[in-house]
């Protein structure tokens, strides 16, 4: 089968490797749509933390199931997405229901080979079968679900006022949830047509430009009250740290995204609002389910989220394009030339 390779920073090659054969308990799902991350994006361009090369990437994956071993009880042929975080069952964190976050975790497209190939082998824990959704929707799970968690760690209240940082793919997903807990919604970013669009397609509640006084416009929008919920989804330090000045006294902060430094902050800044800050690391089942529930019953919306698409046979090229400043990239999808 053909798989794309990043052979090295910068280097997506075509390759032909052997198609995977699935051992008991696992599925060879057909890959169908793979959505393009910021993770993929990060690990070509040679600044993704811990990353080895040569390595598939793409975690964000639909297909269909061609093949199981035995112990597999999927329908061949059904529409399936895939759960990329393989986690060990035994550490600490899954032994406590949190293998989004497990000491051993093993992401696909990350630690092991992903998704940017035609065939793909997964235990199957992993795979979900899903009907009434198109690929790409069933491709962009992922990305929705890490904004879903982020909602989910913060436990957002109808009452509170939240202020996401940064409005790529996951924090439009947190935008989205954020909004369906019925809590005031306002979005931060330093591009205005970004802005406008989440203005118009999801119906914040006040836009903030990153560039201009955010505390002066944060005073304002809240009636000097500042937001009770902060969701980072930047990966910029400034950002970070601009947090806790910015935040409601009683409040809480969401690090969405992650950054490859040291974060630092005022402690009688930190503590004389009972800050509560919390990490939050890619995302359980239970938040996927959420997801296609949302797309399905139309309170989630794709349309107009997914900007960019190609096919697997071009996607080299498209996906070098992607990567450049100016781009326009919101969410792009390749998708299998036979899908
Ligand atoms: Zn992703
Ligand atoms: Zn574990």
């Amino acid at each position: 089968m053909k798989a794309v390779v990043c052979v090295k920073p910068g280097v997506l090659e075509y390759k032909q490797v052997e198609k995977p054969q699935p051992k008991a308990g696992e599925v060879l799902v057909k890959i169908k749509s793979i959505g393009v991350c910021g993770t993929d994006i990060h690990a070509y361009g040679g600044n993704q933390p811990f990353f080895e090369y040569p390595r598939v990437l793409g975690h964000e994956l639909s297909g269909v199931v061609e093949d199981a071993g035995s112990d597999v009880d999927l329908e061949k042929g059904k529409a399936v997405y895939i759960i990329p975080y393989i986690s060990c069952q035994e550490c600490v964190a899954c032994r406590n229901g949190k293998g989004n976050c497990c000491t051993n975790i093993e992401v696909l497209g990350v630690h092991r080979d992903g998704g940017m190939c035609e065939y793909i082998c997964v235990p199957k824990e992993y795979v979900v079968q899903t009907d009434g959704l198109s690929f790409n929707d069933l491709a962009v799970v992922e990305c929705f679900s890490i904004g879903a968690h982020a909602v989910n760690r913060a436990e957002i209240k109808s009452s509170d006022t939240v202020l996401v940082l940064g409005s790529g793919p996951i924090g439009i997903g947190a935008i989205q949830f954020a909004k369906m807990s019925g809590a005031k919604v306002l979005v931060s970013d330093v591009a205005q047509e970004k802005l406008d669009f989440c203005r118009e397609k999801y119906a914040v509640d006040g836009l903030v430009d990153a560039l201009g006084d955010v505390t002066e416009q944060l005073r304002v929008l809240t009636n000097g009250d500042f937001p009770t919920v902060i969701i980072d989804c930047t990966g910029n330090v400034k950002a970070m740290e601009s947090t806790i000045g910015n935040l409601a006294h009683g409040g809480k902060i969401v690090f969405v995204s992650v950054v490859k430094a040291d974060i630092s902050f005022n402690d009688p800044e930190f503590h004389k609002r009972e800050t509560t800050l919390l990490g939050s690391r890619n995302a359980t089942r239970k938040d996927f389910e959420n997801v296609v529930d949302g797309l399905k019953n139309g309170t989630l919306k794709s349309e107009g989220f997914i900007t960019h698409s190609t096919k697997f046979s071009t996607m080299i090229e498209s996906f070098q394009d992607w990567t450049k400043p100016g781009s326009g990239v919101i969410k792009a999808v390749i998708e299998m030339d036979n899908a």
